[in-house]
């Protein structure tokens, strides 16, 4: 796949979020557009409002903000800032193919660092492990707690899914090294595809390998199929599962799975995190006091 980078100046680089669930109140990206290209990415239709489609295009279009740390410097310096919890990636993945060039996100963190402002950070890439030394000065001074995405296991089926991520032991990988020099790591396990990665031995295999690596936690999510992200999984569905496209259409009438379904998973999912000592999964919470942080 040849990938096209647009170098933009981006105005404001943090954007504020209205949604009373989420732990944080603020996003930012350093890119946008994805290059790990996941079929079920909902970031995707969010590249139509650029002026690009949502289907290739959020694949191979990348947009760099280049002047991302300076603009941050400014925000984070003005004096109505309280140091709220910022999501570094609430969008696109800040550790994506991209980053290996343009070091964007290397330069937010410091800034981010500087201002020891409390920071969720989110990636599927193990080259997040190239800002170690970052992390850990914001882990000891500030509140921080990485989030990685483990799906499956299965190497074969997260090829399909996430194609250009980094492997699923790769990930297990950067929660182990992250862990065992005390940066606070969270996994999301979103999302569980139906009859591909949600059977018992799936969730439970996933559940024991995050924790025997030291996430704080996992959470887990069934897919969902809003917007332009069901054509792309019914598209990856009919291609490479082609006997399941029958039940996807079937489960899928509407962009969510039933209740019944996802009731059934998350009770899977919830015996596992118990049996592996996980707490009742409650959203974390950031403030500029906390120096040790619980998930
Ligand atoms: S890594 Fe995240 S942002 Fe990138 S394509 Fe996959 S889901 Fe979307």
């Amino acid at each position: 796949m040849s990938v096209h980078y647009q170098p933009v100046e981006c105005k404001s680089f943090l954007h504020h979020f209205n949604k009373k669930f989420l732990p944080f109140k603020w996003g930012a990206n350093p890119y946008r557009g994805c290059e790990h290209s996941c079929p079920y990415c909902f970031a995707r239709y969010t590249h139509e409002y650029l002026g690009y489609d949502s289907g290739t295009e959020f694949d191979n279009k990348i947009l760099v903000k280049v002047n991302a740390a300076d603009v941050l410097e400014k925000e984070l310096s003005r004096p109505r800032w309280k140091r709220e919890a910022v999501n570094l990636g609430s969008v696109c993945d800040p550790y994506q193919p991209a980053e290996q060039n343009f070091k964007i996100t290397r330069q937010v963190l410091e800034v981010f660092a500087k201002h020891k402002n409390p920071l969720f950070v989110g990636t599927k890439s193990n080259l997040i492990l190239r800002d170690l030394d970052i992390l850990l000065d914001m882990a000891k001074h500030t509140a921080l707690i990485v989030y990685i995405t483990i799906t499956t296991l299965d190497d074969n089926i997260r090829s399909k899914i996430e194609p250009r991520a980094a492997s699923t032991e790769e990930r297990l990988d950067v929660v182990k090294r992250l862990s065992d020099v005390g940066v606070t790591v969270g996994v999301l396990s979103m999302p569980i595809f139906p009859y591909l990665t949600d059977g018992r031995d799936s969730i439970n295999g996933v559940v024991k390998a995050v924790s025997d690596a030291g996430a704080k936690d996992m959470v887990p999510g069934v897919l969902d199929l809003r917007a332009s992200c069901r054509n792309c999984v019914l598209s990856l569905i009919e291609e490479e599962f082609p006997d399941l496209l029958p039940k996807y259409l079937a489960l899928y009438k509407t962009a969510y799975a039933p209740k019944d379904y996802t009731g059934k998973i998350y009770r899977a999912v919830e015996i596992a995190r118990r049996s592996c000592g996980f707490k009742k999964f409650e959203m974390p919470v950031l403030t500029e006091k906390q120096t040790t942080l619980e998930v």
